[in-house]
């Protein structure tokens, strides 16, 4: 059969290991660049420190503010400080949230960024950019949102606790399923999404017992960098949209929703995306003939995950409003979406039932 397809490299610098965080002054050498603000969280300081500290005389500056869902007014204090030390590139440490803001600085100034991830969202290897203004979240795309250079050092990851670390992988796996039914699917997206899924399922199966167990964190974070360079390389579906809209708009955690959606969008998908979810089932190394969406719904409950939407703190009064905006506006799925689809979908997400 004769295929067709369209691919767009995204030209970026991955630097893997352990203790990777020390090459962060060559990297930043190596871009050119002198003059680092480095980038974190309140709650991760002490790791901004160290790479301030392994920065050395190159680091010039220090913004701790990065905060979920990257909201304009942090941005514009970042802006000011990165603007008032003539800063040429940000150094940032953490997870979506703060490799969030670096994007944010970049696409304002231009700056060079490199990122130092310690979650499993993958936003360091895509050309996206979420910001909330006023309560809205609204997302944009373009070639200078991509950070120039990728650190995944190991050994950072080791002190993700165990239920965030389970989320953020499934929050990963989530690009990957989606990767191998989405429209603008290709051979190497295909086989980055089939990698990851079958080292996101390993390292879930093997985390619990032994949370900081680096060969666990390796196969956990190099299944994360496959997983969000198909996030940046194809369309998302149905399960991207309703997390973006259950995020957006009635401000649940974003990879805890990942984790208890992305069974019951692949439910919904599985009759229209055969050949997809027969090589996730087998990608998963699921058993017996188990399909897809239980043997996430498994893989999730095993790990100790989130299954339900009410824990969460999804109201019930307000599936009928999730169900009319994820209807909203058209997009491409391998199933039709129809209201009462996805209010039945939703409905079985908010109980925490089995896909169906
Ligand atoms: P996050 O960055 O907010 O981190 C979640 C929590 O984990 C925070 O409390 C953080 O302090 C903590 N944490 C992170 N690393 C830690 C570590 N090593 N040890 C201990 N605690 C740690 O959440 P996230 O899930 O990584 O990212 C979510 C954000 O990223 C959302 O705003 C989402 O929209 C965005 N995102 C964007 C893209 C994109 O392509 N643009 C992709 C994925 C996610």
């Amino acid at each position: 059969m004769v295929t067709s397809f369209v691919r767009t490299v995204h030209p970026a610098r991955i630097v893997f290991g352990r203790g990777t965080l020390e090459t962060v002054p060559e990297e930043v050498e190596r871009l050119g660049r002198t003059r680092a603000l480095v980038l974190a969280s309140p709650e991760l300081a002490e790791l901004g420190d160290r790479v301030e500290k392994a920065l050395g005389p190159l680091a010039v500056a220090r913004f701790d503010g990065a905060a979920m869902h990257t909201p304009v007014e942090v941005t514009t204090t970042a802006l000011e400080v990165l603007r008032e030390v003539g800063a040429d590139c940000v150094v940032a440490v953490g997870g979506g949230s703060t490799t969030g803001l670096a994007k944010a600085l970049a696409v304002r100034t231009g700056v060079d960024q490199v990122v130092l991830p310690t979650t499993y969202a993958g936003s360091e290897v895509t050309p996206v950019l979420g910001e909330t203004a006023d309560g809205v979240k609204t997302t944009r795309s373009a070639p200078e949102i991509l950070p120039e250079t990728v650190v995944y050092d190991v050994e950072l990851s080791a002190d993700l606790p165990v239920a965030m670390s389970v989320t953020s992988a499934v929050n990963a796996l989530a690009h990957a399923v989606e990767a191998l039914y989405s429209p603008d699917a290709e051979p190497v997206t295909d086989a980055l999404a089939l990698q990851a899924i079958q080292l996101l399922a390993r390292g879930l199966r093997a985390l619990p017992a032994d949370p900081r167990d680096l060969d666990t964190r390796s196969d956990l974070l190099r299944g994360a960098w496959l997983a969000g360079t198909c996030l940046g390389s194809v369309g998302m579906g149905l399960h991207h949209k309703l997390c973006h809209t259950l995020g957006g708009s009635f401000d649940l955690p974003h990879a805890p929703t990942h984790t208890v959606v992305l069974p019951h969008a692949m439910a919904y998908n599985a009759d229209a995306a055969p050949e997809a979810m027969r090589r996730i089932a087998e990608a998963l190394g699921a058993t017996n003939g188990q399909d897809a969406p239980t043997a996430v719904f498994d893989l999730i409950g095993r790990a100790g995950g989130p299954t339900s939407l009410r824990e969460l703190g999804l109201a019930e009064t307000d599936l009928d409003r999730v169900a009319d905006l994820a209807s909203a506006t058209p997009y491409p799925n391998p199933a039709p979406l129809t209201r009462d689809g996805l209010a039945g979908l939703l409905r079985r997400a908010w109980a925490g039932e089995r896909p169906a």
